[in-house]
């Protein structure tokens, strides 16, 4: 049976790391602060942001939320991250995704500073992390590599799996596999017998984003299983019982991951579960980024 990796308990750890570093910055007279911008009023990224704004609020980042309306048009949102960059008292810049229609999503990525990017997905941070620095990496592949570490992972020479090819979690935490001297194969929705790849996996990390995609036969044995999946899957039984409006609907939705958990954890020697894996750490290395924006701007390497 695999040891649980608990994202909660290390997420709090880096939580804690974070504090830290804020004492001796706010020592120095600086204030790491949060921008987040929301465009339109998805349900969903509203929730995501106002907890990632709850939780910079309980460290005592600061924090600052613009809501733009869902006819904003690119120029407006280039215009306003163009104000947000030359804002010194700014920061860290988050614009959540996804944009409507109108806003090419690379062209926004791409207008945040470098130094300001938290999500660490604009086109020079990913070349940075490509060349081995990862001060702003994406923090969902930034907490998985933190995982590895925390529980004694040893990367180097393994033969890592990653399903999934996606800029904010397949192929960032696949380099930083690489960076980690791992033997690296992505693969995503092209790839013929994917079995053949996961079965050989010492490692495997699977962001794909289906319901229990990966099952016990596709695992090999004492494998390291990480799941970045977050599927809200409406089971029968619950929708039975919930009534029939919709925000009980959605509360009966049960949160699975992309791997069969129960079969597959009798078959690998470490995984994470969801909910409590993955999830806990991005947030806490959102916040881990936004101390990092800060010492960027102030040309800062070490606090202590
Ligand atoms: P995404 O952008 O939709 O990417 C999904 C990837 O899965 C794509 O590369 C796709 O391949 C691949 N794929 C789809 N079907 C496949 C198949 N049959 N075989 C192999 N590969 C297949 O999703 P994402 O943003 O990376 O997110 C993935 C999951 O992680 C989602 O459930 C998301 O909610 C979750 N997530 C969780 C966190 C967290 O903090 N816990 C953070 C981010 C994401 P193609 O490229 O060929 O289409």
């Amino acid at each position: 049976m695999a040891e649980l990796i608990d994202g909660k308990k290390i997420a709090q750890k880096v939580l804690e790391e974070v504090k830290a570093e804020l004492i001796l910055l706010h020592k120095r007279n600086i204030k790491p602060s949060l921008t987040v911008v929301l465009v339109g009023n998805d349900p969903a990224s509203e929730i995501y942001v106002n907890s990632k704004e709850k939780k910079a609020n309980e460290l005592g980042i600061l924090s600052n939320k613009i809501v733009l309306t869902r006819h904003t048009s690119e120029r407006e949102l280039l215009e306003l991250i163009e104000k947000l960059n030359k804002e010194p008292q700014v920061s860290a810049i988050l614009v959540q995704f996804p944009l409507p229609p109108q806003i090419d999503e690379r062209r926004v990525r791409d207008a945040i500073s470098p130094k300001k990017d938290v999500d660490g997905l604009n086109s020079q941070n990913i070349g940075k992390l490509i060349n081995g620095d990862e001060t702003l990496a994406p923090c969902t592949p930034k907490g998985i590599a933190r995982l590895l570490k925390e529980y004694n992972v040893d990367v180097e020479g393994k033969n890592a799996v990653v399903v999934g090819r996606s800029l904010l979690v397949g192929k960032p935490i696949a380099n930083m596999l690489l960076n980690r001297n791992a033997t690296v194969s992505i693969c995503h929705s092209k790839t013929y017998n994917l079995i053949d790849y996961t079965k050989n996996a010492d490692i495997l990390v699977v962001a794909v984003g289906k319901s229990h995609f990966i099952t016990a036969d596709m695992v090999r044995q004492g494998a390291v299983v990480i799941d970045v999946g977050v599927n809200r899957v409406k089971t029968k039984s619950l929708y039975e019982n919930a009534l029939v409006i919709k925000e009980d609907v959605d509360q009966a939705a049960k949160i699975t991951g992309d791997v069969e958990f129960d079969a597959v954890s009798k078959k690998a020697k470490l995984i994470t579960p969801v909910p409590g894996g993955v999830g806990p750490m991005t947030i806490a290395m959102l916040m881990q980024n936004t101390i990092n924006c800060a010492k960027l701007a102030n040309h800062i390497r070490r606090l202590s």
